[in-house]
């Protein structure tokens, strides 16, 4: 008897010599078997966020100076948060910033896989999070209208590569953006606070009943405007603890 790993061999084998998959980022031909569309050597040029960082935001700390393992930033220090810890995998910049160009804006939805597997190992490798006791996962969502231009929200997408991945429950539609608001982008701090305010809304035909944990996951953590209107939504769920995980941070 042949196993299915053999015949998943052939086949991707076979593909590949019809369409031979090459590195969304040098071009160069990916000689792995694996059907990333990001070649290794790209991936390792990836600038990943390594403490020390905001206990609680997960701001990266700079400069040389020795930072206690539970160290809040002077923002958490003044604000109250929504969420209990949020962390980001790397820096937006480089190779991540082209790749998530490419998925947003060219459609290149390959590129879930490898960035959504960036998720996945941060979650395995490190405990800020419990990763078992977590309910549900849920991301941070488009308007309506923007999602169907776009054909998929990139967060949507990458939330769900999650939950797949550790065999958790995955909800698209219980936080619902049903306003417009102006692009994030070239804002202010205060500017975005004030543009994502009551566009945010819980889908209240949800049965949320024994929800203890959440993690709400996006593409890019920017001032934090967006992460913080999404989880006061959530919050209003009663759910105990709010996580939040980000791919990208533009510090
Ligand atoms: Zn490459
Ligand atoms: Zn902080």
């Amino acid at each position: 008897m042949v196993d299915n790993n053999f015949w998943d061999y052939l086949k991707e084998g076979f593909l590949n010599l019809i369409y031979p998959l090459s590195c969304q980022n040098c071009g160069r031909p990916i000689k792995e078997s694996k059907g990333y569309s990001l070649c290794d050597d790209c991936l390792k040029l990836i600038k990943l966020i390594s403490p020390p960082y905001c206990y609680r935001c997960g701001k990266p700390f700079s400069g040389e100076v020795d930072f206690e393992e539970k160290a809040i930033c002077a923002d958490c220090l003044t604000k109250k948060r929504p969420y209990y810890f949020t962390r980001s995998v790397a820096y937006y910049q480089g190779v991540l910033r082209e790749g998530v160009h490419l998925l947003k804006y060219q459609k290149q939805v390959k590129l879930v896989q490898p960035l959504g597997n960036l998720l996945v190992s941060y979650l395995a490798k490190n405990d800020f999070i419990m990763i078992r006791e977590i309910d549900l996962v849920v991301p941070v969502p488009l308007f309506k209208k923007d999602c169907l231009k776009r054909g998929f929200n990139q967060s949507s997408l990458l939330a769900k590569y999650v939950a797949d991945y550790f065999s958790l429950y995955f909800s698209e539609d219980l936080l619902i953006k049903d306003k417009m608001n102006l692009s994030q982008v070239g804002l202010s701090k205060t500017e975005r606070k004030k543009n994502v305010r009551k566009v945010y809304t819980l889908n209240t035909s949800f049965s949320l009943e024994g929800l203890s944990n959440i993690l709400l996951i996006d593409d890019i953590f920017t001032t934090g405007a967006t992460i913080d209107a999404c989880c006061r939504e959530l919050k209003k769920t009663g759910v105990e603890k709010l996580y939040v995980l980000t791919l990208a941070r533009g510090v």
